[in-house]
């Protein structure tokens, strides 16, 4: 069985390019655009990495981490935060948050897989 990531992200273009990159590394890869559909799909998949665009619609990245954070059998997934904001304390907040890595937009098509397997190695 191949290793399952979720992606979070509200922009359809950046949602399907991460996607796309992970699935052509054999990564099995489920989709949210939102914190309320990812919060359903974790109800019923596990995944054992976690890409969560900070910046989303409703609940933000960084609220639904420590909601994940600090939910039973959840608690354990490494996520790592997606974001465009190039404001430095950005990362900060985010590993204040609960996650365990930071990965700056626009992603690198090229380090991208290196960094994906770079955590899920640490995980
Ligand atoms: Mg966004």
């Amino acid at each position: 069985m191949s290793t399952c990531i979720l992606v979070v992200d509200d922009n359809p273009i950046n949602l399907k390019l991460a996607s796309e990159l992970l699935e052509m590394e054999g990564y099995e890869v489920l989709r949210a655009s939102d914190a309320e559909e990812a919060q359903s799909i974790l109800g019923e998949a596990r995944p054992e990495l976690i890409l969560m665009d900070i910046a989303l619609p409703g609940m933000d990245g960084l609220a639904l981490t420590r909601k994940l954070k600090s939910t039973p059998g959840l608690a354990h997934v490494p996520i790592i935060a997606l974001s465009a904001f190039a404001m430095k304390g950005d990362e900060e907040k985010a590993l204040a948050s609960g996650c365990d890595g930071y990965i700056t937009k626009p992603i690198n098509t090229r380090t991208f897989p290196t960094q994906i397997k770079g955590h899920l190695r640490r995980a």
